[in-house]
């Protein structure tokens, strides 16, 4: 038998680029109505559907939750600069479109593990030529690349919002969540953000424990369902906003409609003292 060949960076590309397996932002893009994803991606996100109906508003609530607390960081809290880990393939509402609209002076890095959002972002999301807006190819288990390359775009003496929007839900209590989203907050300074979205087991409970059975039943990332107080546990240390750990339609939502959605997420923002 011959060797086996040596790894290479693009090997290791390629092997991540396997579409007969679900992956996260396909599944997420295939809710969404995009045309981003591959019957693997459609077949998990139909199986997700099963299991609560409702994973579409919910998707949905969790996009509008992102626009709102990107409008509120740009226009209330003076941040003009964003890492948000976990992009997904664009879609509507984007972050740096939310904010590049309100402030074109806007800095965005956004980090993905997933090599076909990391090509689709490259090519459509074009930033505004007084910001700038960066794409880095990074795992959320390493903070510290992230932290490394992010500082190519952003300036780490001055505010920067954390997102974590959807995407905490993929790193399993063994890779230790908090103490990644401790060590991205203990790189940025006083009067930075964390905003945090994630999908709830205490919501709608029978459901989403058929729904986690369904999504990682063959899929590249399995999700972990967390509960309220869980999720508070991420904001440690920092100063939470109001109306706190919600379920995101409820966070500052601008209708009633808006409020009613029904949502399997808790979602918060804080601000580093
Ligand atoms: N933040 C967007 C997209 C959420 S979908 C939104 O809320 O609308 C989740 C995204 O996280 C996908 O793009 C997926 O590829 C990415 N992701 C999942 N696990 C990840 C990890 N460990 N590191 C980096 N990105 C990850």
């Amino acid at each position: 038998a011959s060797d086996p060949p040596e790894e290479s960076p693009g090997q290791d590309r390629l092997s991540r680029f396997n579409t007969n397996v679900p992956h996260p932002a396909r599944v997420y893009d295939a809710w969404l109505g995009g045309k981003d994803n591959y019957a693997a991606d459609r077949a998990a996100a139909e199986a997700g559907l099963e299991a609560f109906p409702s994973t579409v508003k919910s998707v949905r609530a969790n996009r509008a939750f992102l626009a709102r607390t990107v409008e509120y960081l740009v226009a209330e809290a003076g941040i003009h600069q964003f890492l948000d880990v976990g992009t997904g393939l664009p879609s509507a509402n984007n972050t740096h479109e939310v904010a590049q609209a309100i402030l074109p002076e806007s800095r965005i890095a956004y980090v993905d593990n997933d090599p076909i959002v990391l090509a689709h972002a490259q090519a459509l999301l074009r930033g505004t030529e007084s910001g700038a807006t960066d794409y880095i190819d990074a795992d959320l288990r390493d903070p510290g690349k992230i932290l490394q390359e992010a500082s190519r775009t952003l300036d780490f003496t001055r505010p920067v919002a954390v997102m974590l929007i959807a995407v905490l839900h993929f790193i399993p209590d063994d890779a230790d969540p908090q103490q990644i989203v401790d060590t991205l907050m203990a790189a940025v300074p006083p009067g930075s953000h964390l905003v945090v979205s994630h999908t709830a087991k205490d919501i709608f409970p029978e459901e989403m424990a058929a729904f986690e059975r369904a999504m990682n039943a063959n899929t590249a990332e399995k999700v972990t369902l967390r509960d309220r107080d869980q999720v508070s546990g991420f904001f440690r240390g920092l100063d939470l906003i109001e109306p706190g750990v919600v379920q995101v339609p409820r966070w500052r939502p601008r209708s009633d409609l808006e409020a009613s959605a029904p949502a399997v997420l808790w979602g918060g923002m804080a601000r580093k003292p």
